[in-house]
């Protein structure tokens, strides 16, 4: 009938467009790797920001001390304490995590980060005399906070802007930790923020106290990035004085990548025009969590209006943007029941579309598939443009450099045909001999515990 016909033809555009054969994400790895010297040569030479972490020291394992850390970057926060105890690794460590209200997303900073210090203050309350801190000695902590900042040391740093859905305009250009800072005193917790660090930063540094190899981390949840270890001769916009260790880490903000290369169907551009930062984080929107479900719903409306997939109407939730979450797709993605049950209860849960049928069911996991193929393989590619910058995506006679990437998100943790496809791809463009170098581990909650671990390293009273 001219119903499938036409589904088969939405279908059959959606995979050619989005289609992405090992040559192309070479050439879009290339093309990343182009963006990051580009990036490292001058400030505002790149899409890439490159952003300089003022991390020239990862953790070593001698860290010592009770330490907070505070992870703001999504939908949750998370406040952490760990209690280090040199080498014989983390003695204790607790947390709690507390969703954000929407409407303090696009509010003001001081509601933000009145109720993030609100929270903060009583995490440490609830503790009570359990952790004694030495008389006059004032609690430290590591800021993670995931947007892009210029920092100006380690321990400050301007909001450049916002992404994921957050957008707060009098924060724009402010300094994110003399906003904290002014919301603790207000909340009277004595407490000082020691390391401001990005996901992707505390990400690394959790990883390399764990595995002494781990030199690049690639965040893939609500929004993406990477960050590595990069030679400090290597990044000719660094005028500070040179590292001892001869090295710093740079937080890509890779999720603001473009190329020509990139392959854009109008479902991405329809996406990024209606978003709160259009013709920003172009990759992010191609490849993250808060963004996969939004295609995936896309794609369906066209079936449902052009197609009439799902009838003579298009049914009117469909039309409500971000009905779809990427968590829900996932599940639909992961059904391996024959007859597709869990697709048909998520189209009737959240869409109030009954009665579909199998044929309907398996296009709508068609869908899920397409979409997150290409995100997962293009993350694979922007993974090989890093390597490629570090020259370890080749191995020379008798070689043995490990290459160990820490990896975290909700989108890599729990998405598991996206993450296993971003692996094999990685494998694919890189070949088996130095796929034997290269490691992939997840590194759970690796930003929170790295951004303590970074505020012990930079504590004021070493
Ligand atoms: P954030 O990125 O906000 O700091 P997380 O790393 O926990 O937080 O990632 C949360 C994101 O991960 C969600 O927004 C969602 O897109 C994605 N996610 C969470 N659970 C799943 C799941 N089961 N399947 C697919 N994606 C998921
Ligand atoms: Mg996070």
């Amino acid at each position: 009938s001219r119903r499938w016909a036409k589904t088969a033809e939405i279908l059959r555009e959606l995979e050619e467009k989005c289609a992405t054969p090992n040559a192309k994400l070479k050439q879009i790895a290339d093309a990343m790797t182009v963006e990051m010297h580009a990036g490292l040569a001058s400030e505002g030479g790149s899409k890439l920001k490159m952003l300089i972490s003022y991390v020239d020291n990862l953790p070593t394992g001698d860290e010592e001390g009770v330490y907070y850390a505070l992870d703001l970057g999504g939908t949750n926060f998370r406040v952490l304490r760990v209690q280090l105890a040199g080498n014989s690794g983390i003695k204790s460590q607790e947390f709690a995590e507390v969703s954000i209200p929407p409407q303090l997303m696009v509010g003001t900073s001081q509601a933000l980060f009145d109720y993030i210090a609100a929270e903060l203050a009583k995490f440490v309350a609830d503790e009570g005399d359990k952790y004694h801190l030495p008389p006059g000695r004032q609690r430290e902590l590591g800021f993670t906070f995931s947007f892009p900042v210029m920092q100006l040391s380690i321990d400050s740093g301007n909001l450049i802007r916002w992404t994921k859905g957050f957008s707060i305009h009098d924060m724009v250009g402010q300094d994110v930790v003399a906003e904290l800072t002014r919301a603790m005193k207000g909340q009277g917790l004595d407490m000082r923020v020691s390391a401001l660090v990005n996901d992707t930063v505390g990400t690394l540094a959790g990883g390399r106290y764990d595995d002494k190899d781990v030199v690049i981390a690639v965040i893939l949840g609500t929004g993406s990035n990477a960050a590595y270890v990069e030679r400090a001769q290597a990044i000719p916009k660094w005028h500070g004085p040179h590292p001892k260790s001869g090295e710093m880490v740079i937080n890509m903000e890779w999720g603001n990548f473009r190329s020509s290369q990139l392959p854009l169907t109008e479902y991405d551009i329809a996406l990024d025009a209606e978003s709160l930062n259009p013709s920003e984080q172009i990759f992010e929107k191609m490849i993250s969590g808060m963004y996969l479900g939004e295609l995936f719903r896309r794609v369906l409306y066209k079936m449902a209006d052009e197609a009439a997939l799902f009838g003579d109407i298009v049914p009117p939730n469909l039309k409500t943007p971000f009905i779809l979450r990427t968590p829900e797709m996932s599940a639909m993605h992961h059904d391996t029941s024959p007859d597709l049950q869990v697709v048909g209860n998520k189209m009737k849960d959240i869409l109030e579309i009954s009665n579909t049928s199998l044929k309907t069911r398996k296009v709508v996991g068609e869908v899920c598939n397409i979409i997150a193929t290409r995100g997962a393989r293009l993350a694979a590619s922007g993974i090989l443009g890093i390597l490629r910058k570090l020259g370890r995506d080749t191995v020379t006679n008798g070689e043995t450099t490990k290459t160990v990437i820490a990896m975290d998100g909700g989108l890599y943790e729990h998405y598991t045909k996206y993450s296993e496809c971003m692996e094999n791809t990685l494998h694919e463009l890189v070949g088996d001999k130095v796929s034997d170098t290269i490691k992939l581990v997840h590194s759970n909650d690796g930003s929170g515990i790295g951004a303590a671990l970074l505020a012990a390293s930079h504590s004021r009273y070493l």
